[in-house]
């Protein structure tokens, strides 16, 4: 199975790192050629305006659109969350997204004082917590009827399904703990 880690900006080598080590190969995505190749798509955590820039220049927004609306199994995480989403807000009027999960998500939605933050996120079916790092993270500000929460902080959605998308507020990349990539792999091998 191979699984591409969008490489425009962000925590690339972290996401390649823990989907080699759940066996699946795990290239760089840059091109659209290299985006045709791939079962299914990480978009890293990382700075959303500057990867959303990148896209366009490299001319990667479209092919990017097409393929998550075209069903490509697509994990995002903050700032590929915010990518994903089909509205943003707080974001500067032209932040262009790649779209796809009925959400509206706003940027660096915990304010400064608490910018950064780790906690211990219950996953359903599951008995150890998850170690969840939210880094100048955003926050769901609505969710569309199909869009199924996985976990929640406070009472609050941290993690979210939507057909073949899987996207959250934290950075599963930061830590040791595979479950979440095994996850996205099991969606991505059953139905992509
Ligand atoms: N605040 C960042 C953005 O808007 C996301 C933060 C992150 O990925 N750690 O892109």
């Amino acid at each position: 199975m191979t699984v591409g880690v969008l490489a425009l900006q962000g925590d690339v080598r972290e996401h390649q790192r823990l989907l080699s080590e759940l066996g699946a190969e795990a290239p760089r995505v840059r091109t659209p050629e290299e985006l045709a190749g791939v079962d299914g798509l990480v978009i890293p955590g990382g700075e959303s305006t500057t990867m959303a820039k990148l896209a366009a220049v490299l001319d990667m927004l479209e092919p990017l659109q097409k393929a998550v609306a075209g069903g490509l199994p697509t994990y995002g995480s903050c700032a590929g969350m915010i990518l994903l989403a089909d509205r943003l807000v707080d974001a500067p009027a032209d932040q262009e997204t790649i779209g796809g999960l009925h959400v509206t998500v706003r940027r660096n939605a915990f304010g400064r004082q608490v910018d950064s933050f780790e906690a211990p996120l219950d996953l359903a079916g599951q008995r150890r917590p998850f170690h969840a790092v939210f880094i100048r993270a955003p926050r769901f500000v609505t969710l569309g009827p199909t869009v199924e929460v996985l976990a929640r902080l406070d009472g609050e959605p941290v993690l979210v399904r939507q057909g073949m998308i899987m996207a959250g507020t934290f950075h599963p990349e930061l830590t040791d703990d595979p479950r979440l990539h095994r996850q996205f792999l099991e969606s991505v091998s059953s139905g992509g």
